[in-house]
């Protein structure tokens, strides 16, 4: 067979543009001019096995004829576009022949038999799946909600459900779940308020207290929103300090108590019991002057005198034996005193062994060695990196000095309580010293560290301290410790504490790795 002459390929190109009626563009023209010379089209149109697939499709319903004609024509004017039209409006009608091509297309598809129905039941149990393990966070108050769910969840995890009754059960529980979800904010919303009243009214009552009111301070700025599972064991451990202070003050001073009661009751006995004696002997000193003054004869007068001698020595016997006792009565009291002063150190003693420093509100150093001892053991056993970074106050004593000490308080829990917020709940705050803070970052490699520590600064740059009206720019240098497998914790801190004085020496505000 000869070859075609190129003139003749260009005229057959152009007739065949025309029967297929395809639009006379450089890529028609290119394509059908390869297609006739037997040149292997660089971009080819697979019209042969599009064509084998369309074959096989079928056309139950009025839509799928349509859509399977628009697709025989794409295909024919090697349309790109014209195909993925037509199967998508295809895919739509998609359906068991029974359905009609309403607007419920979407929903049936799911229940296609041949549309993909493994994935289908996955997926609609997977999504049983979900709101089941929501549910906990919804609480179980709303009875008709929690019916609500479980019919749902039932429904998706049926593997022959009625896909347009799940939907109306889908439907009726998102509109129940939008008002869950919101009781479930204001309810936390309000048990915080509460929470804060709470801690408002034990501090007014222990106004005499310092150390419990610094306690009380510290306990409502950790209940404040927003609430982090962090926040909520630090709010425990505070009020368990607090309960076991207050047990303790209660319990030793009801025991005082009653011993001043005791007292009293026996002090104002021996009174009665001196009034008694003393209004007899005044009886008996009247009795005895009217005997006297009828008596005739000295003889008479004798045996008054004697009653009136032993009734004077019962009397001033009496009065010892009454001033004795109220001796001892005093000794008592004194060493009672001596007790309640006893009890006051105690107290002070039990504020050392609280955990939680009353100023920031950060774990003390107490706080600080048994929150270090939990993440080391999570640490070891999970194997996952801890850090830990200690900062230091850029310049303090200089603050103290200019704007005075009580400001440079409200500054250290400036810095407490941005460092607080600008953490993850995971990360534990304490005060190691001074104006000197631990950080423990558990899951935390040293370079994320370093950043947090970084994004800490960047926060305190934008969250100036206000002393007054004055903008108080506070910067700190920190170094950060990456702990090794068997290291003590103390022994991490020793070198971030090493690394934060290279900060220091380097120029200050800055974070440097260990
Ligand atoms: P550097 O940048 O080198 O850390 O200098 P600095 O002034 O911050 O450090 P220095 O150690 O010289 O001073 C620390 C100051 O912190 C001195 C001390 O009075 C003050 N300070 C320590 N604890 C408290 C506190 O509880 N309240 C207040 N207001 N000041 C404190
Ligand atoms: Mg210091
Ligand atoms: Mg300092």
């Amino acid at each position: 067979m000869s070859e075609k002459k190129s003139f003749e390929i260009a005229r057959e190109t152009l007739k065949q543009l025309t029967v297929r009626k395809l639009a006379p563009t450089p890529g028609n023209y290119k394509a059908i001019y390869n297609e006739i010379a037997g040149i292997p089209s660089v971009e080819h149109f697979p019209a042969q096995e599009l064509r084998g697939i369309a074959s096989v499709l079928q056309a139950k319903t009025p839509g799928q004829q349509r859509q399977k004609g628009l697709l025989d024509s794409a295909i024919d004017r090697m349309n790109w576009d014209g195909v993925r039209a037509a199967l998508v409006a295809y895919s739509g009608f998609s359906q068991a022949s029974s359905s009609t091509e309403s607007g419920t297309a979407q929903v049936s598809a799911w229940s296609a038999a041949d549309a993909a129905p493994a994935l289908t039941s996955e997926f609609l149990s997977q999504m049983g799946r979900l709101i089941e393990y929501a549910q906990p966070a919804l609480g179980t108050d709303d009875e008709r909600f929690t019916e609500q769910s479980a019919q749902l969840i039932k429904a998706l995890k049926h593997p022959g459900m009625d896909v347009i009754a799940v939907k109306l059960l889908l439907v009726n529980y998102s509109h129940r779940l939008s008002f869950a979800a919101e009781d479930q904010a204001e309810i936390k919303i309000g048990l915080l308020k509460l929470l804060q009243l709470v801690f408002e009214n034990i501090a007014e009552l222990s106004l005499d207290d310092q150390w419990l009111k610094g306690q009380m301070e510290a306990l409502k700025s950790a209940s404040a929103p927003p609430l982090t599972l962090r926040r909520l064991d630090d709010v425990e451990r505070l009020l368990k300090d607090v309960i076991s202070k207050q047990k303790d003050a209660k319990q030793k001073t009801l025991v005082a108590q009653d011993e001043m009661r005791q007292m009293l009751a026996a002090f104002i006995d021996r009174l009665s019991q001196m009034s008694q004696s003393t209004g007899s002997y005044q009886e008996k000193l009247e009795e005895s002057a009217r005997l006297i003054e009828n008596s005739k004869s000295i003889n008479e007068i004798a045996p008054v005198l004697k009653e009136i001698v032993v009734a004077t020595r019962d009397i001033a016997n009496e009065t010892l034996l009454a001033r004795d006792e109220l001796q001892a009565m005093r000794k008592q009291a004194d060493s009672t005193q001596a007790q309640i002063a006893k009890l006051h150190q105690e107290l002070d003693r039990v504020s050392t062994q609280a955990r939680h420093d009353p100023l920031t509100g950060a774990l003390n150093r107490r706080g600080l060695e048994e929150a270090l001892e939990k993440e080391l053991s999570s640490f070891r056993r999970k194997e996952t990196p801890l850090s830990v970074a200690l900062l230091d106050i850029d310049n303090f004593k200089a603050l103290n000095d200019a704007l005075g000490h009580a400001v440079g308080d409200t500054a250290l829990s400036h810095l407490a309580q941005v460092a607080r917020e600008c953490m993850r709940p995971q990360d534990t705050l304490a005060r190691f010293g001074g104006e000197e803070f631990v950080i423990l970052l558990p899951d935390t490699p040293m370079d994320k560290g370093i950043e947090a520590m970084t994004r800490l600064q960047r926060e305190l740059t934008k969250r100036f301290f206000m002393a007054g009206t004055e903008k108080v720019l506070i910067t700190f240098s920190a170094g950060v410790a990456q702990l090794s497998s068997d290291e003590p914790g103390m022994d991490a801190i020793r070198r971030a504490d090493k690394a934060m004085y290279l900060a220091k020496r380097a120029g200050k505000n800055r974070v440097i790795g260990s």
